[in-house]
């Protein structure tokens, strides 16, 4: 029997660096979906598609080997783009490419495959919604915009990098608003997920507090087969 953290929030709410916590901790598999809708907006800006040609990204997915390695590297068709497609652009371009209805379908039905038979933690926009709704953990990450912004805008500036924290706010308002406006599984709280809001916590006691939703469940359910 498979034991699933499902992770959903808005941009800059801490997923990946949670969601990594928490597999180190629990020994699980980390998937980052978000990742694979910035591996095809990649391949969209290279191959110079049309955005709205909805077919064309299709033809994109189905032609696109996309692997996903430990550590958050990432590969398309054999080719090292961890760090390509972590850039501004790719990230305005896979939130607007991401509202396609054969977008989301094709790529969900990777996702399903991928957490298939497996003990994983996977964090996305729809994954308590629409990837794994059945996951035994289900998490709503969330911050206000200004520490998000404050945070990426540090982030950014520890790199060396240029940062304006006005810009990176108003980038985060425009993802946050296109994610959760959109018609196709836009992102909103599961009615049964646990809300967690790290605006005043540290990583730190954000993973505390999602490990107790975890620990509770396994004294609950005796899973420890899953995760021990
Ligand atoms: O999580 P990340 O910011 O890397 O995701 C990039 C974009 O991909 C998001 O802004 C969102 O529009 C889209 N996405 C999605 N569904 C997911 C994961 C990401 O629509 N499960």
């Amino acid at each position: 029997m498979c034991f699933n953290v499902a992770i959903d929030g808005p941009s800059g709410a801490g997923k990946s660096v949670i969601a990594l916590k928490i597999a180190d901790k629990y020994n699980l598999l980390h998937i980052n979906s978000g990742a694979m809708y910035r591996v095809i907006a990649l391949k969209v800006l290279k191959t110079n598609t049309d955005k709205d040609d909805e077919n064309a990204i299709i033809n994109i997915i189905q032609s696109t080997k996309i692997t996903l390695l430990p550590k958050q590297v990432v590969y398309m068709d054999g080719e090292d783009v961890t760090q390509a497609i972590r850039h501004e652009e790719i990230s305005k371009l896979s939130s607007y490419i991401s509202k396609h209805k054969m977008v989301r379908k094709l790529l969900v039905e990777q996702q399903k495959e991928m957490v298939r038979s497996k003990n994983c933690i996977m964090e996305g926009r729809d994954i308590t919604t629409v990837v794994i709704p059945d996951a035994e953990i289900k998490i709503y990450l969330t911050a206000s915009v200004d520490v998000r912004a404050k945070r990426r805008y540090l982030d950014l500036v520890n790199r060396n990098m240029q940062a304006d924290l006005d810009v990176i706010k108003l980038d985060i308002i425009n993802r946050d608003t296109q994610d959760m406006n959109r018609t196709e599984s836009p992102l909103v709280q599961a009615p049964d997920a646990h809300v967690v809001d790290s605006s005043y916590l540290s990583i730190d006691e954000t993973v505390e507090e999602i490990s107790k939703y975890i620990d509770d469940f396994k004294v609950r359910n005796r899973k420890d087969d899953c995760y021990d």
